[in-house]
C-alpha cells in the first residue's frame, strides 16, 4: 500500500499560541481516516495547517505529500499537487453561481483552462450522481443553503475538483441525518485505490454510514490515540472523560459534582 501523507512531529501555532502540540500521522491510499476530538482540540487548525493556510505557523515538523515535503508550499500548490480541504463555514457569497465557481477553481487546480460546454456536461453528471436539482448550478454559493444543500456542495467540489487527498472538516453544528447521509454516500463513491480521505467530525453518528479504515483521537492538540472503529464506538459509549483524566483535569468532574 503506497503512503500519500506523512506527517511527523508537526507543531503550530497562532498568534504565538501553540495548537498542534506534536502531531504524527501516516495516510496510505484507499484509506479513509476519521479524526474525532472534542471541541477546541485543534482538528481545524490540523486541516488548516495541511491545507497550508498561511494563518497558521508551522513551528516544528513536517508535512510530505506523495513523498515530497510540502511543509513550506503554498496553498494553491499543494492544491495543485491534489490536496483538498472543504470548509467548516463555507461562505456566503452573492454574485457567483456554483458553475462558475466550480470552473474557476478547476481551472485554477488543473492549471488549465477549462471550457465551459464540456464543464457543464460534467457537472450535470455529477449533480446527478449526487442528486442535485439542475437549477442548483446557477443559484449563488452558499446563499441561504441548509445545512444538507451546503454538504452537497462540498460533495460537488470534491468530484469536480478529483483530489487525491480530500481532507472533510466537519461543521460543528448539528448535521442533521440527510446531511449525514450525503457526505458518508459521496465520501464511498470518491473513494477508490488511488486517494485518500480525512475526515475530521466530532460527531460519529457518520459512522454508522461510512466504514473508516483508520480512527484517531485528537485531545489538546496531540493525537492520544489510534485504532479501528471500535474506538469510535468507545468515545460514542464514554465520550473523552478517559482522555480528560490522563491529562489531569479535575474541573469537569467539579462541574458535576463527582468530586
Ligand atoms: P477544533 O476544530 O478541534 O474544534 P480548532 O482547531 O478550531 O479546534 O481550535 C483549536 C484551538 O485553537 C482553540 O483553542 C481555538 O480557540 C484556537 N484557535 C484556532 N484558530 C485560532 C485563531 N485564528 N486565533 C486564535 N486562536 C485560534
Ligand atoms: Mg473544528
Amino acid at each position: 500500500m503506497s503512503e500519500i501523507l506523512r506527517i511527523t512531529g508537526l507543531k503550530s501555532q497562532v498568534n504565538e499560541k501553540e495548537i498542534l502540540k506534536g502531531i504524527d500521522l501516516v495516510v496510505n491510499k484507499g484509506e479513509v481516516h476519521v479524526i474525532m476530538g472534542p471541541n477546541g482540540a485543534g482538528k481545524s487548525t490540523l486541516a488548516n495547517v495541511i491545507m497550508g493556510s498561511s494563518k497558521y505557523e508551522v513551528t516544528e515538523g513536517s508535512i510530505v505529500f506523495e513523498n515530497e515535503d510540502i511543509t513550506d508550499e503554498a496553498v494553491n500548490i499543494r492544491a495543485k499537487k491534489g490536496i483538498f480541504l472543504s470548509f467548516q463555514s463555507p461562505q456566503e457569497i452573492p454574485g457567483i453561481n456554483i458553475e462558475n465557481f466550480l470552473r474557476t477553481a478547476k481551472a485554477q487546480v488543473t492549471g488549465q483552462p477549462v471550457k465551459a460546454i464540456q464543464f457543464k456536461k460534467e457537472l450535470v453528471e455529477k449533480m446527478k450522481e449526487l442528486d442535485i436539482d439542475r437549477s442548483y448550478a446557477q443559484r449563488y454559493l452558499n446563499m441561504g443553503y441548509s445545512g444538507g444543500e451546503k454538504k452537497k456542495n462540498e460533495i460537488l467540489q470534491m468530484k469536480i475538483l478529483n483530489p487525491k487527498l480530500a481532507i472533510l472538516d466537519e461543521t460543528d453544528s448539528g448535521l442533521d441525518v440527510d446531511a449525514v447521509k450525503i457526505v458518508s454516500k459521496g465520501v464511498i463513491d470518491f473513494k477508490s485505490e488511488e486517494n485518500a480521505i480525512l475526515i475530521i467530525t466530532h460527531h460519529n453518528n457518520i459512522l454508522d454510514y461510512l466504514n473508516p479504515d483508520v480512527v484517531h483521537i485528537m485531545v489538546d492538540g496531540k493525537i492520544v490515540e489510534t485504532g479501528d472503529i471500535s474506538l469510535a464506538r468507545e468515545i460514542e459509549k464514554n465520550g473523552y472523560i478517559k482522555y480528560r483524566e490522563a491529562k489531569g483535569e479535575t474541573e469537569w468532574k467539579k462541574e458535576i459534582k463527582l468530586i
